[in-house]
């Protein structure tokens, strides 16, 4: 059985309030800091709880089951994908998405721009670093991020919005938070470089989940996505 509305609400408020405490402590405005909810896994009530609360989108992971999740969601939320996305599945993407925030190729850049074009829309799209290094992640290396940006703002249909990245885990608590954290200030360095070599903006620092998002906001998240703490374990 899912969750009731009322327990996610509660879990909501008080992630918020954290959320809120933690921009406190780091001397920044609670109102720079967007929670996005991550859904996977969980039933369709799980984004419908996400609009009824008053949030305005969520994150899935993969393809697939966002799309068949949003056809009984509300309307007016936005979905976002924050899984690793095959370049043959960029169309299906494009066409269902509202952003990507797990741009981390060239190829994959270069196929979604292609197909947000022939869709008559722009795409709005995150580039996914490993910031911490991790072995098992997904994301650009940090040394080939110049390179997918230059790429990147070449394609007329695509927006680039910031950068997403995910922490490595550590053997104990206190290792995967001296991890977090050294992965969070790489991203942000990384980004105000990008910024500085590119003359752009690039506002958006989405980092932090359910285990680290304090750290996140610490070193500058603009969203984090959270998942276990709103609708609990995934199993
Ligand atoms: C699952 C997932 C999350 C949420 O993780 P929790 O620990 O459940 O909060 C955040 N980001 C990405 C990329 C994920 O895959």
């Amino acid at each position: 059985m899912f969750i009731e509305f009322e327990t996610f609400r509660n879990r909501a408020d008080k992630l918020r309030a954290l959320m809120d405490k933690a921009c406190r402590a780091a001397g920044r405005d609670p109102a720079e800091v967007t929670l996005m909810p991550v859904t996977k896994n969980h039933p369709a009530a799980a984004a419908a709880y996400v609009a009824r609360y008053g949030l305005g989108a969520v994150a899935e992971n993969r393809v697939q089951e966002a799309i068949e999740k949003r056809g009984a969601a509300p309307a007016a939320l936005r979905w976002e994908l924050i899984g690793h996305l095959q370049s043959n599945k960029a169309k299906l993407a494009a066409t269902h998405f509202d952003r990507v925030q797990s741009v981390d190729s060239p190829k994959l850049a270069e196929r979604l721009n292609r197909a947000a074009g022939e869709l008559g829309k722009q795409l709005p799209i995150l580039l996914q670093v490993n910031a911490g290094n991790d072995p098992a992640k997904f994301g650009a290396e940090p040394s080939e991020t110049p390179h997918l940006l230059e790429i990147a703002l070449a394609q007329p249909h695509l927006r680039v919005d910031g950068l997403m990245t995910i922490a490595p885990l550590g053997e104990t608590p206190a290792e995967t938070t001296a991890h977090a954290r050294r992965t969070f200030s790489n991203l942000r360095k990384l980004r105000d470089e990008l910024q500085a070599r590119f003359r752009i903006s690039l506002p958006e620092l989405s980092m932090g989940m359910t285990g680290d998002f304090t750290e996140a906001i610490a070193e500058g998240s603009t969203m984090v996505r959270v998942g276990t703490a709103l609708f609990g374990s995934r199993d």
